[in-house]
């Protein structure tokens, strides 16, 4: 998507904002340019030169795949792990005792497959406690920390696996870097995951984790080949925009969850999909140059991802990569033929993209976990045949108390949020057709940090 057909999507709405019935009608186009201080400067502390040392680092340990060795004190997984581990620690001494860090270990069973027999892994984990004990919310970050060459089972060969994928794991360790010292009233994990390329095994140990011990786990950004902006095969080079992919349809609906999206229409709007849209919304408010490109699909073509468990254990998750992905520099043995060379090399990464692209996430992690707790039983009335729409919704339940809440429309065919109404009460009357628009609702604080949206459910 261009400039331009942003531009104008952002200011029809202005336009029309004398339609609407509730007080101080905002414009999506009036918050572009709302920012949070704070965020800004956290965004500006992010480094292209410390997230190349970062990934310089992980490359030096010649391989991280899962299943190499675990007692070298220079080479391996078992290497890496606790190198990521005493990074976040130093992290972990600005954030007051508030940063933890655990290695999350968890047994992997022979299966034939990608493992060939019973394996111990882990997950680095620096999980920064939110400050207020009436707040549950935890927001996930990720990466994985595990690389591999072209045989999957080859544990012993150089995989330095620069982009694929220190550049995630490099994101995750900047932010907290950045991030350990601020408060922030939900929980925040930064995560490096083991396990990736033998079948998602580190996030699945932690997805089912979540939903076991009853996190109320809001948000989970994965990013994987996030530092490479150049494509030999296309001859494309682009470092000004990123794709977020989230899954539509919710791949663990359930029958009634399916009923209610067909009579609403939403498969567009399932919460990783709408998870993606405020990353697009809050990522390009705070970061320049870069343009967050929603893919409307789960995942690649024959290629999965960190964020799926979840996806699988019904949270909402989404997917970060790179526009131009260079497959000659990834899952490759090093080598050259006919004059190419091949493998997942640092040359072949473009740290300022990388820096960009962990600018989207920290604006993203950091707005959300301002933000009051969405709104609870959000709903449309659908009682008479009108052609207005009435809206009510009740306050979260837990944590602080939302100055207001942004009642949320767009067309039905629009991709994106197109207009915004603020309102302080817990119920709306809306000047425009509930049959004709898509509307959501976000709790919001005076510092305009907003909530994920959620949709309403059609009561009469
Ligand atoms: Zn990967």
């Amino acid at each position: 998507m261009t400039y331009k057909i942003k531009l104008s999507r952002m200011l029809a709405p202005v336009l029309l904002s004398g339609f609407f019935l509730t007080s101080s009608p905002q414009t999506l186009a009036q918050e572009a340019v709302r920012q949070d201080g704070e965020i800004k400067q956290m965004v500006n502390q992010l480094s292209a030169q410390n997230l190349e040392q970062l990934v310089q680092k992980m490359v030096s340990f010649g391989t991280r795949h899962s299943l190499s060795t675990t007692t070298s004190k220079k080479e391996g997984i078992g290497a890496a792990r606790e190198w990521v581990k005493s990074e976040f620690e130093k992290y972990a001494k600005t954030s007051g005792g508030r940063m933890t860090v655990e290695m999350d270990r968890y047994t992997v069973k022979a299966d034939g497959r990608r493992i060939p027999q019973d394996v111990e892994m882990a997950n680095v984990m620096a999980t920064l406690k939110g400050t207020d004990p009436n707040d549950d919310r935890v927001i996930i970050v990720g990466g994985h920390l595990d690389s591999r060459v072209t045989d999957v089972m080859d544990a012993k060969s150089k995989a330095p696996g620069a982009n694929d994928d220190a550049s995630g794991v490099a994101m995750v360790m900047e932010m907290a870097r950045v991030m350990a010292s601020k408060q922030f009233p939900a929980t925040l994990v930064f995560v490096a995951f083991q396990g990736e390329e033998q079948g998602l095994y580190g996030s699945k140990h932690l997805a089912d984790r979540a939903k076991k011990e009853n996190w109320n786990l809001v948000a989970m950004l994965n990013n994987d080949i996030v530092g490479n902006s150049y494509s030999a095969e296309t001859g494309l080079h682009n470092n000004t925009t990123v794709r977020v992919f989230s899954e539509g349809i919710p791949v663990n609906e359930t029958e009634e969850q399916a009923r209610l999206r067909r009579t609403l229409g939403a498969e567009n709007d399932s919460p990783s999909r709408n998870l993606a849209r405020y990353m697009e919304n809050v990522g390009e408010r705070y970061v320049d140059q870069i343009d967050v490109v929603m893919v409307h699909r789960a995942d690649r073509f024959l290629r999965g991802g960190d964020h799926t468990p979840f996806n699988q254990n019904g949270f909402a998750a989404v997917r970060m990569s790179e526009t131009n992905e260079d497959f000659d520099h990834q899952h490759q043995d090093i080598r050259k033929e006919d004059g190419k060379q091949y493998g997942d090399l640092i040359e072949y990464m473009d740290f300022e993209y990388l820096r960009k692209n962990t600018g989207v996430n920290l604006a993203t992690m950091a707005s959300l976990a301002w933000a009051p707790a969405a709104p609870d039983k959000v709903s449309v009335l659908t009682a008479d045949l009108t052609n207005t729409t009435q809206l009510q919704w009740e306050a979260p339940a837990k944590g602080e108390k939302p100055a207001g809440y942004y009642v949320l429309m767009r067309e039905t065919n629009s991709p994106a949020w197109e207009k915004k109404f603020f309102v302080k009460d817990t119920k709306a009357d809306i000047n425009y057709s509930k049959d004709n628009y898509f509307f959501a609702v976000q709790a919001v604080d005076a510092e305009g940090h907003a909530s994920l949206p959620v949709l309403p459910v059609p009561v009469r």
